[in-house]
C-alpha cells in the first residue's frame, strides 16, 4: 500500500486509508425492488467473474429458476426434481433479500419474510453438495460446507455453529457484505436427531438444533471468536471505527442441510399404512420401489427425532434419488465435471491421448454401481483400475491410450507389454547416463573408461536390484579408479582401460590385480632390460 507521493504511508495515514477503505464497502447501495427478469437461454448463464460482479449479481438478482436448473443440468445428472425446488427455492431467497432490504420511512422492512431454508434428503453421493455447491457457484455467493456430526462433540456446540458464519467471511476474502448473502451447507443433519432417530444424540443433538435455529433466523454473529484469542485482538485494535462493522447478520444468509435419513421410510411407511386401509393399502406395497424419504412430511422428521421449530425452519424439502448403473454411466459421458475429463488431462501430462470405449464406460458403472456410495464409487473404480497405467505408460515413447471393457477386465495383459517396454525405456536412459560419466571421468582424470558388454549386462542387474542410478553405483565401485589407474598409466604408459565383468563384481579386488599386474610387467622388462 502507498500513498499519493508513493512513498509507504505512516501509521496515522495508513489507519485513515484503511477507514476509507472499509467505507467504501460500507457504502455500497442495495438497490431495491426487481429489476425487468430478462429472458436468458440457458447457454449464456455463467457464474460472475470477481467481486464486484459477485455482489451485483446479486443486488440485481434476476434469474429465472428455469436458467439456474439449465445450468445445473450441465454438471447433474438426474435429480430433476431436486433442481427445480432447489432452483425455484434459490430464486425465492434472492429476490426475497432485496425485497426485505427495502424499508419503510421509519426503518422497518416493508415485506414481512420467512426463510425458505432447504432439506435436501437423499443417500450418500448423489449430488447433493454438487447441486448446492454449483447454485453457489452460479450465483457467486461464498459457500460453506460442514458436517453436522462435528458440532455435538466439542461441547460448546454453538461456538462452532458460529464459526460456518465467520468461515463465509473468509470464503468472501472478509468482505462481510457478500458474506451476508452465502450459503450454509449442513450435511448429516439427520445424526443430529433425538432418541427417535436411528442412532442419534439426543441431549447435544438437541442442542446443536436450537443454535442452529437461532442463526438460520435472523442474528447477528460476531466476527471473531470469543474462544480465540488472537481473533479478540485484532478486534479490539480495529473496534470503534466509523463505518467498520464487527457483526454480520445471517437473515440473507440460506442455510441447507441434508442427510440419509436412513429408517424414516418406515415411519412414512406406518403412517401412510395408518392412513389408508385394505385395498389402498395393499396397492401402496405393490408400487415399484420407490424412496419412501421423498414422501416424509413434517410429523414424520419429529417422529425421527427433530424438534418441531427445527424442522418448520426447514420448509422446502427435496429429494435426491439413488443413482442407477445409467445414471453413473452418464454422468461419466455427458457431465461437464466427469472425472474422465480428468483422466484426459492428467494422462495428456504425459503426451499421451486416453480415450474410452463405451463399453468401458458401462463397465466402470457397473462396477461404481456395486459399492453403494454413489458417484463416488466412479472415482474409485477408474483409480484402481487405472492406477497401473498411469505408473508404466509415461516416458515409454507411447502416445495412446483406448480403455476397452477388455483392459479393465484384464489389465494384467496390456500391463506386461508396457512394463517390458518400460524396461527397455529406462535401460536406455541409464545408458545415456553411463556415458555420460565416462566422458567426465576422462575429461576428470585423463585415461578413458569403457565397458566390455557383459559389464555393462552385470552393472544394469546391479542398477535393477539396488534401485540406485548407474551414476551413482559407478562412483562408489570406481571411486578408487582414478588414483590406480593413473599409476598403470605411469608405468605402462597406457591410458586406456576396458573394464570387464569381474570389475563390477568385485571392483577393489579387479583394480588392485590390474595394479599389481603393472608392476610385474614393470619388474619383468626392467629383468629382461637388466640381463
Ligand atoms: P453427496 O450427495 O453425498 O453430497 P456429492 O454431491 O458430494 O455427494 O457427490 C460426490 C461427487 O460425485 C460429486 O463431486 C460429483 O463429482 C459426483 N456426482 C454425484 N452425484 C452426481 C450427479 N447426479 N451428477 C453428476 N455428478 C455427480
Amino acid at each position: 500500500m502507498k500513498n499519493s507521493n508513493g512513498k509507504p504511508p505512516g501509521p496515522e495515514e495508513l489507519k485513515k486509508m484503511l477507514e476509507e477503505m472499509f467505507g467504501q464497502v460500507g457504502d455500497v447501495q442495495i438497490t431495491h425492488g426487481f429489476s425487468e427478469p430478462v429472458e436468458v437461454t440457458p447457454e449464456e448463464v455463467e457464474p460472475p467473474v470477481d467481486e464486484v460482479e459477485k455482489l451485483d449479481n446479486i443486488l440485481e438478482f434476476s434469474y429465472l429458476p428455469r436458467d439456474i436448473k439449465a445450468y445445473l443440468d450441465r454438471y447433474i445428472i438426474r435429480q430433476t426434481d431436486a433442481k427445480k425446488a432447489l432452483a425455484i427455492a434459490v430464486c425465492d431467497h434472492y429476490n426475497n433479500a432485496r425485497f426485505v432490504n427495502e424499508q419503510d420511512d421509519d426503518g422497518f422492512s416493508k415485506v414481512d419474510y420467512h426463510k425458505q431454508n432447504i432439506l435436501i434428503t437423499g443417500p450418500t453421493g448423489v449430488g447433493k453438495t454438487y447441486l448446492v455447491k454449483h447454485v453457489a457457484d452460479l450465483i457467486g455467493v461464498p459457500f460453506v460446507k460442514a458436517d453436522a456430526t462435528k458440532f455435538s462433540e466439542t461441547g460448546y456446540v454453538g461456538r462452532d455453529v458460529d464459526d460456518l458464519v465467520r468461515d463465509l467471511v473468509k470464503k468472501a476474502d472478509g468482505n462481510v457484505e457478500l458474506a451476508e448473502y452465502g450459503v450454509i451447507y449442513i450435511d448429516e443433519i439427520d445424526k443430529l436427531a433425538g432418541a427417535g432417530g436411528s442412532g442419534g444424540r439426543d441431549v447435544s443433538g438437541r442442542g446443536v438444533q436450537t443454535t442452529l435455529l437461532k442463526l438460520m433466523e435472523d442474528t447477528e454473529v460476531s466476527l471473531s471468536n470469543p474462544n480465540d484469542m488472537q481473533s479478540q485482538m485484532s478486534m479490539m485494535m480495529s473496534g470503534g471505527k466509523k463505518g467498520q462493522k464487527d457483526t454480520i447478520s445471517t437473515k440473507n444468509i440460506l442455510f441447507i442441510v441434508s442427510g440419509a435419513f436412513s429408517g424414516i421410510e418406515k415411519i412414512v411407511d406406518q403412517r401412510q399404512r395408518a392412513g389408508q386401509m385394505g385395498f389402498a393399502a395393499a396397492a401402496q406395497n405393490d408400487k415399484e420401489e420407490e424412496s419412501a424419504t421423498k414422501h416424509a412430511i413434517t410429523e414424520d422428521y419429529i417422529k425421527y427425532g427433530f424438534e418441531a421449530e427445527f424442522i418448520g425452519r426447514l420448509p422446502v424439502r427435496v429429494n435426491c434419488e439413488k443413482l442407477t448403473k445409467n445414471d453413473l454411466a452418464n454422468i461419466l459421458r455427458y457431465s461437464e465435471g466427469s472425472i474422465l475429463r480428468q483422466y484426459e488431462r492428467q494422462f495428456a501430462a504425459y503426451g499421451i491421448e486416453i480415450s474410452f470405449k463405451p463399453d468401458a464406460i458401462d463397465y466402470i458403472a457397473e462396477v461404481a454401481e456395486k459399492q453403494n456410495t454413489g458417484a463416488r464409487a466412479l472415482m474409485t473404480a477408474l483409480e484402481s483400475h487405472l492406477r497401473d497405467f498411469k505408473y508404466e505408460m509415461p516416458g515409454i515413447g507411447v502416445d495412446e491410450l483406448v480403455v476397452d471393457q477388455k483392459l479393465l477386465e484384464n489389465p494384467a495383459e496390456k500391463l506386461k507389454e508396457y512394463a517390458g517396454r518400460g524396461q527397455e525405456a529406462s535401460r536406455e536412459e541409464a545408458l545415456r547416463e553411463l556415458a555420460t560419466y565416462l566422458k567426465k571421468f576422462q575429461e576428470q582424470n585423463g585415461v578413458e573408461l569403457s565397458f566390455s558388454d557383459d559389464a555393462i549386462h552385470a552393472l544394469i542387474n546391479k542398477h535393477e536390484e539396488e534401485g540406485q542410478s548407474l551414476r551413482q553405483i559407478s562412483r562408489r565401485l570406481f571411486k578408487d579408479y582414478p588414483y590406480g589407474l593413473n599409476l598403470i598409466k605411469s608405468k605402462t604408459g597406457r591410458n586406456s582401460f576396458e573394464l570387464t565383468e569381474e570389475a563390477i563384481l568385485d571392483s577393489d579386488k579387479y583394480l588392485s590385480d590390474r595394479v599389481l599386474e603393472a608392476y610385474e610387467d614393470e619388474r619383468n622388462s626392467e629383468g629382461e632390460a637388466g640381463s
